[in-house]
This record gives C-alpha cells, sequence and structure tokens, in this order.
C-alpha cells in the first residue's frame, strides 16, 4: 500500500515537473520550483539545498542570487505602457503611431515594440476578464493591417516589420485567449512570481491531484474516461470564473494558486486525449 502510494506520488511529481517545464519554456517567470523540490527533496533538507545552489549561483555569476531572481522577472515583465519603446518614425523622424504600429505623418509601419502590454496592443482593458469576441475582432483587425501580403512591394525594412507585429499580434492572441495564459501574464504584468517555498501548496491539493491521477491510470472504459475529461472541463470553466474574481479583487495569491491547480487539470486532460488516442491506435 505504502509503495503504491509512493509510485503514484513520482507520478504525480512528474506532472508538475512538466508543468514546470512547460511554464519555463514559455519563458514564463512564474516559478513552480517549489512543487518539484517539495517532490524531489525531503521538505528537512530542502531549505539547505537551495542554500548550496544559491550560493554558487552567487559565486559564478559574481552577483547576489536574488538579483539574478529580479532581472529574469524583469525580463519577461512587459511593460504596463508601452509609450516609451514606441519613439520618432524611423522615417520621416516624426513622433506619433497608429495601433502601435504605424506612423501617422508618414504612414510607414514601425519597428516592432516586443515590449507592448498584449492587452495595450489589441486594445483591451487590462483586465482577466474580456469578452472573447471582442479579443478575435481586434486580432482580425491589427491582423489585416499588417498582413505581410500588403507590404511585399515596400521597403525592406518595412516587410521585416510586417512579419515581426503579426507574429507579435499573433503570441498576444494566443496568450490573451486562453484563460490560463492570460491569468498567468495578468501577474507578470504586475511583477508577481510564483512564492519560492511551499506555503503555495497545500496536503489537500497534492491528495486531491493523486486521486484524480489514479483515476485516469486505472480507468479503461472510453466511456469513463469521457466523463472525467468532461469532469475536468467543468472545473476548469467554474475555475475561469473564479479567476475572474480573484483578480477583480486582487486576491493575486489564490490567483496563483488556482493558475497551478488549472495547469495540472489540463495536463490529466492531456493524459486523457493520448490514453483514448492509444485506445483508438490499438
Ligand atoms: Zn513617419
Amino acid at each position: 500500500m505504502l509503495s503504491n502510494s509512493a509510485l503514484k506520488f513520482q507520478s504525480l511529481c512528474r506532472r508538475l515537473h512538466t508543468i514546470r517545464l512547460e511554464l519555463n519554456n514559455n519563458g514564463d517567470s512564474l516559478r513552480l520550483s517549489s512543487l518539484t523540490r517539495f517532490c524531489l527533496v525531503p521538505k528537512s533538507g530542502a531549505d539547505n539545498k537551495e542554500g548550496v545552489v544559491k550560493s554558487s549561483k552567487t559565486t559564478a555569476l559574481g552577483v547576489n542570487a536574488k538579483y539574478v531572481v529580479t532581472q529574469q522577472i524583469r525580463k519577461y515583465a512587459p511593460t504596463t505602457s508601452s509609450t516609451n519603446a514606441e519613439s520618432a518614425c524611423w522615417n520621416c523622424k516624426q513622433g506619433g503611431r497608429k495601433n502601435h504600429m504605424i506612423c501617422t505623418s508618414c504612414g510607414y509601419l514601425q519597428d516592432v515594440n516586443a515590449e507592448i502590454n498584449y492587452f495595450d496592443l489589441l486594445d483591451l482593458q487590462n483586465s482577466f476578464s474580456l469578452q472573447q469576441q471582442e479579443l478575435t475582432r481586434r486580432f482580425r483587425q491589427l491582423q489585416t493591417l499588417v498582413h505581410p501580403d500588403k507590404f511585399s512591394n515596400k521597403v525592406t525594412r518595412e516587410q521585416n516589420n510586417s512579419a515581426d507585429w503579426s507574429a507579435l499580434i499573433n503570441k498576444a492572441y494566443k496568450t490573451l485567449s486562453a484563460p490560463v495564459e492570460r491569468g498567468q501574464y495578468l501577474l507578470r504584468l504586475q511583477g508577481e512570481h510564483m512564492p519560492q517555498d511551499n506555503s503555495a501548496l497545500n496536503t489537500e491539493f497534492l491528495m486531491e491531484m493523486m486521486e484524480l491521477n489514479e483515476k485516469v491510470d486505472e480507468t479503461n472504459s472510453r466511456e469513463s474516461l469521457q466523463q472525467i475529461n468532461n469532469d475536468i472541463a467543468q472545473q476548469l470553466k467554474e475555475g475561469v470564473q473564479v479567476l475572474s474574481e480573484k483578480f477583480d479583487s486582487k486576491a493575486l495569491n489564490e490567483a496563483k494558486f488556482l493558475l497551478v491547480k488549472m495547469k495540472y487539470l489540463i495536463s490529466v486532460q492531456n493524459s486523457i486525449k493520448n490514453k483514448l488516442q492509444k485506445m483508438e491506435d490499438s
């Protein structure tokens, strides 16, 4: 019984590790290292181990570890105001931009401002709740404006800018469309990151996730797997509603915890999808 639980716990840890990797790959400053640390090293030794890592980092880089963390967050945290990066036009040297992209004097497409706040770019309020239809409408409008076909006869700089803006608009749209991505992005805008200790996780959460994992592992009927998937979809739907309330009331710690949980639920959904796919293949 005990070793069985240990195995399941290991499986849970692997999944949490995957979530952490995903976050890192997205260039996300939200740290989930506390999750994996919780799993991989005994709690009593965790602090010491972290201490060693930190001090070696300090020596290697010749800077304070805390500074490194701050730098990383700053790197990924977009500015709340995009006006600073929107300097004079590279062509006519005048100021002023339409939709952050086009010079209002000469109409030339400006260089991409990668630091732009995605909400500003899509002309939306910096808020978790948004109208998906409105987001999609704005996205299409902007994509039409910078579509590379429209710049094929223009100077190289405008051609390149058109491709760059197009990619950025896609990225902004993708980020804001998915509630979990949007939530993480909003946290980053507010300079928030995942807490470095284990306080964000409670036993209840871990047990709940372990049981869910177990249920998926042990279920071999297509209908039952789909039922679990539907239940998760419902939980995610409710989660979006709660997230909206948490962001509105500035309960950011609760929003963070909920985001971790939702990311986990999405990863379980992916497992179910893979399992169903395998059943179909065999
Ligand atoms: Zn100009």
